[in-house]
């Protein structure tokens, strides 16, 4: 029985209720009557229900197919104006256990090169990061208790914190890493994580088991729980995911919503993060082989609605994707992007030789940081390297109420035009500069508070005469 505040899997994901969702969207994709109640729903910026947000999904109606990107820019607009967060994945062992199907570390793949970073190889890794201007990383590993233990792990992100390479430190670790136990959850905690991230893959359990056929991985409870586990060792902050292409789209959107439901139901906050990676080329991975690709047009209304359904949540796009969808979507909804990111263990510090290859997937957008910076700012962006919150104790349900407070204008993005203007002095190009000084100066005028507007004004001074790390 479908139930959002169960500990079960099956039953805060009821795949019952799940197509009992897309009939309902499917019954009503042209009442445009019901559709307008929706969009006004939505207006009121308080999100949408999963069933809700269904029937604009499957609406064809072009008219209210354009009000709803209309919707999600303004909303996009409204709850992070025009500042779009920076990261870099860190690969830290494609070392894996599990046999997933649609991913080139299943344990069976002999030929890809198996790397584990050293502690002097992260050391290396991250200074090369460090060294292009990234401040906030998310760490990446394959299941393997034998040679990625959490004690690894946990060693790690303690090696990633401490490294300050001249101006250059690593402010916030996210951890993308298999489904595990409430203690070790605590542990990560401990370390000082930001984000724990987790896709799903797929919410749908059949296929979930099909493309997870062996391995710690298969156990679609276990993984489906993952979040109320993280959030019971004290993680506040949880992402989510599917990785689209393995199902329809249609289940997969419905059901993230319900897991976005699930825990605001149980835990009092939503996912701090949504990402929408698609499957992508890799090793012996062909992506057509999927029966589920969506195109691009698809692809966006799935961006557009989540931001309508989830206004707070945070939603990410990484190098999967090419420089034209990415400038779609960021407009859509999302709020954080990957740059210069490599999928290789180690590929930061080195290029990988054609016969020593250990990538995860292709990546899309291959362009270097300092391009990806000034892309976002001759688009209007402000680049942001802030990771202010969760290290002022702004995680879960307090960052949340910041955004429903709309202090953003007087926190984030005075944080957003301060690290930026680090960016500019100790890492952008002579082409890029400029255009950063340029639009700081206009963005400070933007900040709704005269007392802070004098402070960042100030700040972004001393930071002209090597200041570093100031945050409100
Ligand atoms: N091993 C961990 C786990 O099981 O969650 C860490 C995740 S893995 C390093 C990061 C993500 O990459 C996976 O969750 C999956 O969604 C995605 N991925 C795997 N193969 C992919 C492919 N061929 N194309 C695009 N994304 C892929």
């Amino acid at each position: 029985m479908y139930n959002p505040k169960s500990l079960k899997a099956e039953e805060f994901i009821n795949h019952q209720e799940v197509l009992a969702t897309l009939k309902y969207a499917e019954e009503n994709k042209n009442n445009l009557e019901l559709i307008d109640q929706i969009l006004n729903k939505a207006k009121q910026r308080k999100g949408l229900t999963h069933q809700e947000a269904a029937v604009l999904l499957d609406c064809q109606d072009s008219q209210r197919v354009r009000e709803i990107f209309n919707l999600a820019e303004q909303l996009k607009k409204d709850f992070y104006g025009n500042r779009i967060v920076i990261f870099a994945p860190l690969y830290l062992s494609n070392y894996c256990v599990n046999g997933c199907v649609y991913c080139p570390y299943h344990f069976k793949n002999k030929h890809i090169t198996r790397k584990k970073l050293s502690q002097e190889d992260i050391v290396r890794e991250v200074t090369a990061l460090q060294d292009m201007g990234h401040k906030r990383l998310a760490i990446e590993a394959g299941e393997d208790p034998v040679n990625n233990p959490l004690e690894y792990i946990l060693e790690c992100i303690k090696t990633i914190y401490s490294i300050k390479h001249k101006n250059g430190a690593i402010r916030r670790v996210n951890v993308n890493i298999a489904a595990t136990t409430v203690e070790n959850y605590s542990k990560l905690k401990e370390a000082g994580i930001g984000t724990y991230i987790l896709f799903q893959e797929t919410y749908h359990k059949d296929s979930y088991e099909k493309l997870h056929p062996t391995g710690p991985k298969h156990n679609y409870a276990y993984h489906t729980e993952a979040m109320d586990r993280a959030m019971k060792g004290g993680i506040d902050d949880v992402g989510l995911g599917v990785l689209f292409g393995l199902e329809l789209y249609r289940y997969e959107f419905a059901s993230l919503l319900m897991h976005a439901e699930h825990l605001e139901a149980v835990h009092g906050v939503g996912p701090h993060t949504i990402s929408v990676p698609r499957i992508k080329h890799a090793d012996d991975i062909d992506p057509n082989v999927f029966d589920n690709g969506i195109s691009d047009d698809t692809f966006a209304k799935i961006c557009a609605c989540i931001r309508i359904a989830v206004p707070y949540t945070g939603m990410i796009i990484s190098t999967r994707e090419s420089k034209v969808i990415r400038e779609k979507v960021i407009r859509l909804g999302v709020s954080q992007i990957s740059g210069a990111s490599r999928t290789s263990v180690g590929g930061y510090y080195e290029e990988e030789a054609e016969d020593d290859k250990s990538e995860q997937f292709d990546v899309s957008d291959k362009r270097t940081l300092d391009e990806v910076v000034k892309w976002l700012m001759e688009l209007g962006y402000i680049p942001s390297f802030c990771t202010a919150c969760y290290r002022e104790g702004r995680t879960g349900d307090r960052f949340m109420s910041l955004c429903k407070n709309g202090e953003i204008l007087n926190c984030c993005h005075p944080n957003a035009l301060m690290t930026l203007k680090e960016y500019l002095m100790d890492y952008a190009s002579n082409q890029t500069r400029p255009i950063g000084d340029k639009l700081i100066e206009k963005e400070l005028d933007n900040i709704p508070n005269p007392k802070i507007k004098k402070i960042a004004a100030e700040n972004i001074n001393q930071i002209e005469a090597g200041k570093r790390d100031f945050r409100f």
